[in-house]
Formats: C-alpha cells, sequence, structure tokens
C-alpha cells in the first residue's frame, strides 16, 4: 500500500516542528484511497498543545475520529517516538480500531511511522513492555540526547543509531509494530521531484 503525503501537509507540520514550540496533533484525512494508495492532504482537526512546563503537549492521542493519527515533536523534545507513542500504537483499545491504526510523527529528524501489525497487547504487558523499551533504548538515548528533553541535530551518524539501534530496539520490544523513518532530506526530495512524498 502506498501513502501519499501532499506538500501543503508537510509544509504545515515542517514550519510546527522548527519554528514553533508547541506540538500539533490531530487525525489525517483521507481523501483519496484505492488499491495501489491511501491519499492524506488535509487536517480535519488540528490540535495546538497546551502550555505544560515550558512545552507544549497534545492531549488529544487519545480521540480518533480516523485509524490515521499525527502529531509532531518540536525542536525543543526529543527528535523520537516516546514510549507513550508507541504503546497507544499496539495496545489492546477495543472497537472500532482494536490497535489498528497508523501513527506519524514528524520531528526534526524526520518523519516516524509507526505501523502495528498482529493482535493488539493487552494491558497486563505494559509495566513489563515500557521497562524492556527504556533499558534496550539507554545507549541510543545517550548518544543523540543534546540537553534536558532535547535530541541532536540530524546527520548520518544519527540515521545509522536509528536504523541500527532505534528501530531493532522498538521492534523487539514491541513485537506487534513495525517501525519506518524518513528524513526530512529524503522528503524534500520527493517534494521537489514529485511535489508530494510518496512511501
Ligand atoms: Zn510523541
Amino acid at each position: 500500500m502506498t501513502t501519499i503525503f501532499s506538500k501543503e501537509l508537510l509544509e504545515l507540520v515542517h514550519k510546527n516542528v522548527f519554528q514553533e514550540d508547541t506540538e500539533m496533533c490531530g487525525n489525517l484525512q483521507l481523501v483519496q484511497e484505492s488499491q495501489q494508495y491511501t491519499k492524506f492532504y488535509a487536517f480535519p482537526d488540528i490540535n495546538r498543545g497546551a502550555r505544560d512546563n515550558g512545552r507544549g503537549i497534545c492531549s488529544q492521542l487519545n480521540k480518533f475520529s480516523s485509524p490515521y493519527l499525527f502529531h509532531t515533536h518540536p525542536v525543543n523534545h526529543y527528535a523520537y517516538p516516546s514510549v507513550e507513542d508507541l504503546w497507544t500504537c499496539v495496545k489492546f483499545r477495543g472497537p472500532p480500531y482494536n490497535g489498528f491504526f497508523f501513527s506519524f510523527l514528524f520531528t526534526k529528524w524526520g518523519l516516524f511511522i509507526i505501523n502495528p501489525k498482529g493482535n493488539p497487547i493487552d494491558e497486563t504487558q505494559e509495566a513489563r513492555l515500557k521497562r524492556h523499551y527504556y533499558n534496550s533504548i539507554i545507549e541510543f538515548h545517550r548518544l543523540t540526547k543534546e540537553s534536558d528533553h532535547v535530541s541532536v541535530d540530524y546527520s548520518e551518524r544519527v540515521f545509522q543509531l536509528i536504523d541500527q539501534v532505534y528501530i531493532p530496539a522498538v521492534e523487539q520490544t514491541f513485537l506487534n509494530l513495525t517501525l519506518f523513518f524518513i528524513p526530512w532530506s529524503v522528503i524534500a526530495r520527493y517534494i521537489h521531484e514529485r511535489g508530494e512524498l510518496i512511501i
């Protein structure tokens, strides 16, 4: 299945990530879907994070009007998914989604796509899995940390760490998800050449 993000949508989230200090979140609107592709265009419901301890955090992630969630981590926050971002996606939630939806996270490094697969995890596993996650990303966290709650800028070295350390750690902890990462440089090339991001 191909996923298409419009230029307008990507420019909006890029501006939020790099120029604002509060999170943005909501559900992506599906404008077109066929057997070949899913196309996202606009945000039907954009929410801005309420300021809390200096950083605006969205609380909208628990409300679903479509199975396609997005949110941002502006530059004053870690540039990768939080454990809650991952857990929200894989836990059992009951109908209609049962844990099966996509989550798109835009950070200063690029776009993380959290893609659940298999059966949702029941809540009794929460503490154990979160502990396992924290233990397995300690080194990644240390190597990519700039200061409190802020990650270093994107580089080839960061890409290697995401690819070889972070994604394997996440997928080996939460066995029912797949994580993809696309840096802004690749997104920019797509926009330049195709006018939209095609994944
Ligand atoms: Zn997040």
